[in-house]
């Protein structure tokens, strides 16, 4: 156990570092891309987990009679992940019982604990270098193509949040912390609103709440994996060859689960005629999509090869709600 704020923080991260490597956890991503699928470790881990709706707590974990793992059902999905990260924390670090509240989320560096031994420190470590590591900010971005210059653009640091299934803000103040970013772009950025970048994004669709993610997906989300809720919408923005004959097919977007919104075509080139447009496409769930989604260029009346294709692997079930994890059932659906 550490002795020290620094001393927490250190070990901390180098024990999830070595839970990521024991899990295989960044050889996945680099491939897949998405998250650091918390669900997903605590079962491949064997610790019990018990997800319900608890009074005043985002979570606990408890040694006795065996060490588990409790997190709220009543939270998006981003606080459900960073509570259930914490308490792996505790678990792996085996420390004493803890009960968390809406502390977790606002501790501040230093803050004294009751037990004097920074149980607490050591776990909010964990669940950051976890969650939210350095190397995995590195593979969006490679991916996505952006640069630590770009992340001081909110709407790019929304987008990365996203990939990542952390909150905005926890994303926002990794970048300090990591020394991406200097800390006063990092204050700027976490005082903008996701409302507004949604919004941003949705332009003339209205959904009935702001509550629910908008995710930009492009052809480098081709093969990833989209981790979100019920209520998250997607605006598609894909390179489309129509002078050729080209378009994409959406059919499958909507057997999955989504209902498309609004369907436009604007000129990639304004400098350009009848070249390359992009077809921007916002499709809001109407089900709960879940599964591969695969989207295709083709000409419609020629059953040819299509010039391009994107498959997306969807999961817009969350948050996690009472019962077994969405890790465990999907588990439990591939080896029966
Ligand atoms: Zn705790």
């Amino acid at each position: 156990m550490a002795t020290d704020y620094a001393g927490a923080v250190r070990s901390g991260t180098a024990a999830a570092g070595r839970l990521q490597r024991e899990l295989g956890i960044r050889d996945l991503i680099e491939v897949h891309g998405g998250c650091v699928d918390i669900f997903d470790a605590i079962r491949m881990l064997d610790v019990p987990l018990m997800l319900r709706p608890l009074k005043g707590l985002l979570g606990a974990y408890l040694s006795a009679p065996v060490p588990g793992i409790l997190v709220t059902t009543e939270r998006p999905m981003s606080i459900q992940r960073f509570t259930a990260a914490h308490e792996l924390g505790h678990c792996i670090l085996q420390h004493e019982p803890s009960l968390d509240d809406e502390s977790v989320l606002r501790r501040m560096p230093n803050s004294p604990e009751p037990s004097g031994k920074f149980q607490e420190a050591e776990a909010d470590a964990f669940a950051v270098a976890l969650m939210i590591p350095k190397w995995l900010i590195a593979a969006h971005c490679r991916r996505q193509d952006w640069t630590t210059a770009d992340l001081a653009h909110p709407h790019i640091a929304y987008q990365l949040s996203l990939r990542m299934g952390a909150s905005y803000e926890a994303t926002c103040r990794t970048f300090e912390r990591y020394r991406l970013l200097p800390g006063p772009t990092v204050r700027r950025l976490i005082d903008a609103q996701p409302r507004v970048m949604k919004s941003a994004l949705l332009r003339d669709y209205k959904p009935v709440n702001y509550r629910g993610d908008v995710w930009h997906l492009t052809e480098r989300d081709a093969g990833s994996r989209i981790d979100g809720s019920r209520n998250d919408t997607f605006v598609l923005s894909l390179k489309e060859h129509g002078a050729s004959g080209f378009v994409w097919d959406f059919n499958d977007l909507v057997s999955s689960g989504f209902a498309i919104v609004c369907d436009v075509r604007e000129s990639a080139d304004p400098n350009t005629v009848g070249g390359t447009a992009i077809r921007r496409v916002t499709a809001v769930s109407d089900d709960i999509p879940r599964g591969t989604v695969a989207l295709e260029e083709r000409r419609p009346w020629l059953p040819s090869q299509p010039l391009s294709q994107i498959s997306l692997d969807v999961d817009l079930s969350g948050p996690e709600q009472s019962g077994l994890s969405r890790a465990e059932r999907r588990h439990l659906l591939q080896v029966v």
